[in-house]
Parts: C-alpha cells; sequence; structure tokens
C-alpha cells in the first residue's frame, strides 16, 4: 500500500519551521508496511492545496497544518471544496473545544467554531494536546487523513491513525527492533552485509540519529523475522542495549529503578545534557541524585576535589580527570553510581594528541572506578549529544552485565 502526504504550511517554505511531520509520518507508516510514494509541501493557500490534491494517485492521503482557527487555516474548507464536501458543526465537538477552553481558565473565540466542523461520515480524531481535532474521511477508495501542524498534537494523535489503518489493510508486516550504541553506522552495515543477502524477506531499515542507531526489522512471515533477529542478536550482541523502542534515558531509569539504585552526573562538556537526559523520563527521580556542571578547572577541584597535579601534568581532558571526578563524585553523593564526562566539543580547543572530539568518561561505583575513551566527530552539537549517548550506555551496559 502506499501513501501520499500534503505538508501544509507557508513556514515550512520560508524556512522558519522544519517539516519534521513528514520524516515522523514516514518512519511510522514504514511500520505499518505502508510506503510514501509522494510528498507535496505547500503554501497555506487553497490553490496550492488544490494543485497538490490533484497529483494523488495513493490509496492513503494524509494531509498535515492548517487545523487551527485562524485565517490561513483553510486544508479543511480546500479539501471540501475540491471533492465537493459540505462542512457541518458537529455540536460534541464544539462542545470539547469549549471545555477545553473552560478547563485552562480561557473563552473560546468564535473563530474556533470552524474547527468543529467535519464533512458527514467523517471519523474525527481526538486531540488531547490542542483545540484543533483531526478527521480521517474515506472517499472514491481512498482513506483521507487530516491532521493538526504543531508536532506534540499531531505525534498525539497518530495511534488513532495507525488503528484505523491496520483494520484497513490486512498485511501488516512482523516487526521488531533494536537500540545500538557504540560504534558509527557504516560499520554495523558492513557487519550486517549478509544478513541482507541471507534474508531476502525481511526488511531492515537503520534510522541513525546523534550516538545511536535504532534498526527496524520487518518481514510478513512470522518466521523470517524471527530468523533475522536471531542472527542480527548473533552478529550485533555486543552493541544492542535494547528494543528499538527503547531510549537510552529509559533504559537507563528503568535498569536504576530495578536494582533500587542512584546517581549521580559530574559534566562538564555535555553541560548537563546527561542529566537532562534522563530527567525527561518521568519518574528519574527515584533513580537521580545530583547532578553537576563543572565546565572551569577550578570548579573541578572546588566542588569535587580534582586534584591540581592532575589538571596541571594531564589537563581536564584527560583518562585521570574523568577518573577523579567519578571516584570523588560517587563518595560525595554518595550514590551506587557516579559518571562523569569530560572531553572537547570544539571548534577550538584541539590538539594533534586530543583533537576536537575527544571526550574520557568515568564511571564509579563503591568498589571500582573504570575509564573510557571516545573520540566522536561534528560540529559542537554533534559532539556534546554522542557524548550524552555514550555517557548513558556505558551505565546501561554496566547494570546488564549483572543482570546476565
Ligand atoms: P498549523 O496547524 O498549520 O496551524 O501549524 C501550527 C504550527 O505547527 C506551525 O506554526 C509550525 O510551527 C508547526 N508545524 C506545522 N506543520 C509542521 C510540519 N510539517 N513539521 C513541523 N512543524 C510543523
Ligand atoms: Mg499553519
Amino acid at each position: 500500500m502506499q501513501a501520499s502526504v500534503i505538508n501544509v504550511g507557508s513556514e515550512l517554505l520560508s524556512g522558519q519551521t522544519t517539516n519534521t511531520n513528514l520524516s515522523y509520518i514516514a518512519r511510522r507508516l514504514r511500520r505499518l508496511g505502508i510506503v510514501i510514494a509522494r510528498s507535496t509541501t505547500v503554501s497555506d493557500t487553497e490553490a496550492a492545496i488544490h494543485e497538490a490534491l490533484a497529483m494523488v494517485q495513493e490509496d492513503v492521503l494524509i494531509i498535515t497544518g492548517g487545523l487551527g482557527p485562524s485565517r490561513d487555516d483553510i486544508t479543511k474548507e480546500s479539501l471540501a471544496s475540491f471533492f465537493g464536501w459540505r462542512l457541518v458543526k458537529d455540536e460534541r465537538v464544539f462542545e470539547a473545544i469549549r471545555r477545553y477552553f473552560e478547563s485552562r481558565g480561557r473563552t473560546m473565540r468564535e473563530t474556533n467554531e470552524k474547527q468543529a466542523r467535519f464533512p458527514p461520515g467523517a471519523t474525527v480524531l481526538k486531540n488531547q494536546r490542542g483545540t484543533a481535532p483531526g478527521m480521517v474521511v474515506e472517499h472514491g477508495g481512498r482513506t483521507i487523513v487530516a491532521l493538526p501542524g504543531p508536532p506534540g498534537e499531531l505525534k498525539g494523535m497518530f495511534p488513532q491513525v495507525e488503528a484505523l489503518l491496520k483494520k484497513r489493510r490486512d498485511d501488516v508486516p512482523y516487526q521488531d527492533g533494536f537500540l545500538l550504541v557504540g560504534r558509527g553506522e557504516s560499520e554495523f552495515e558492513s557487519d550486517l552485509q549478509d544478513l541482507y543477502t541471507e534474508h531476502p524477506d525481511v526488511e531492515l531499515a537503520p534510522y541513525a540519529s546523534l550516538g545511536e542507531i535504532r534498526y527496524i526489522l520487518l518481514s510478513h512471515s512470522k518466521e523470517s523475522l524471527k530468523q533475522a533477529k536471531e542472527a542480527f542478536r548473533e552478529r550485533l550482541h555486543k552493541d544492542i542495549l535494547g528494543r528499538a523502542d527503547d531510549t537510552l534515558e529509559g533504559l537507563l531509569v528503568a535498569g536504576l529503578r530495578q536494582r533500587s539504585a542512584s546517581v549521580a552526573f559530574a559534566e562538564s562538556c555535555t553541560g548537563g545534557l546527561v542529566a537532562s537526559r534522563v530527567v525527561d523520563v518521568p519518574g528519574a527521580s527515584d533513580v537521580f541524585e545530583e547532578g553537576y556542571v563543572l565546565y572551569s578547572n577550578a570548579s573541578k577541584s572546588r566542588r569535587l576535589g580534582v586534584s591540581p597535579q592532575v589538571l596541571e601534568n594531564y589537563g581536564a581532558v584527560s583518562e585521570q580527570c574523568a577518573y577523579e571526578m567519578a571516584y570523588l563524585l560517587q563518595r560525595k553523593a554518595r550514590t551506587d553510581y557516579a559518571l562523569s564526562v569530560t572531553g572537547i566539543a570544539g571548534p577550538e580547543g584541539g590538539s594533534e594528541k586530543k583533537p576536537v572530539g575527544t571526550v574520557y568518561f568515568g564511571l564509579a561505583k563503591a568498589e571500582t572506578t573504570r575509564t573510557f575513551h571516545r573520540i566522536f566527530s561534528g560540529d559542537r552539537q554533534m559532539i556534546r549529544r554522542k557524548a550524552s549517548a555514550y555517557a548513558l550506555s556505558l551505565l546501561i551496559r554496566e547494570l546488564q552485565r549483572h543482570e546476565a
């Protein structure tokens, strides 16, 4: 089955907003075995939307944006004029929007009424995070889905779309996947070459982000999927940290909670990114004790007691400094684990011996402190993000090592 996506929004064409909805939808549809054959991005005008609609040939059309209350939100109206639909006010939806405002101490404006208007027969998609409901309409053998533009709202509503699309198709592939950290995509790919040829009826889709990579395996044969998963695990078990739906921070919080263990962080080049990622997880307070951003050399000595000799002889970006930061923090914070990160994010500050991207990590528990060393590529933000992923992975691995 094939899909077409139309993203409506002049801000997407002016460079103001990145079209993240398209990549999100593509990733989600791929897991349903639906391929996006065409995508169009158009401005907020009826003519542009009509032109894009005229090109659609696919079984599924997903159109995003322009469901808001303002004058330039004209997606539903343009769909209606193109397909010859009449839009009728749905009293229950209207009431729900009114309550949405009321519960936030605001009064609904008249302009919001149009958000409650739908073509007869439409399935209304609830929006818990905003006022614009979405809709699904079956028209001329095609499924047309309209979703609001704000990515948070769209994502919140997508499970409703998936449920409807799954019902419509009977050949959703079996799927599973892995989350990996440790090496680059190209290295994984070379390890996986023969897997592609040995399992031709399994589709292997890599999704790389900074410092981590997910592989989704899809197949219409349950048995083939199982075999390919085993083969995948055999080749890359050292790099696998979890399932494709897992996040590093989620795995870490769950792993620590399972052992009733606590953690503290001392971060230099990541500037609190590791702590921030952990705090993204609800319930982080069960396991996360404290985090320090110790950016200057002096602060590393003053707050934790890193010895001036270490800083002088080896520098702040050194195995010795990472060791002391983790070791001293574990004693100071009295946590089960302490993790330190110190490195050169660039673009300046590199040397021949320690190029930009050099990062040292320390992992301490009461009995032992170990250090790790990586050289990451990319710009400042990429290096920081990759370093945070690697730091999280070190402790996850430590927890998993004791599980096995
Ligand atoms: P709209 O639903 O058209 O009113 O969109 C509201 C806001 O959502 C826009 O101002 C953008 O910031 C954001 N947005 C709309 N479309 C997209 C998209 N395709 N990708 C990412 N953000 C979007
Ligand atoms: Mg818009």
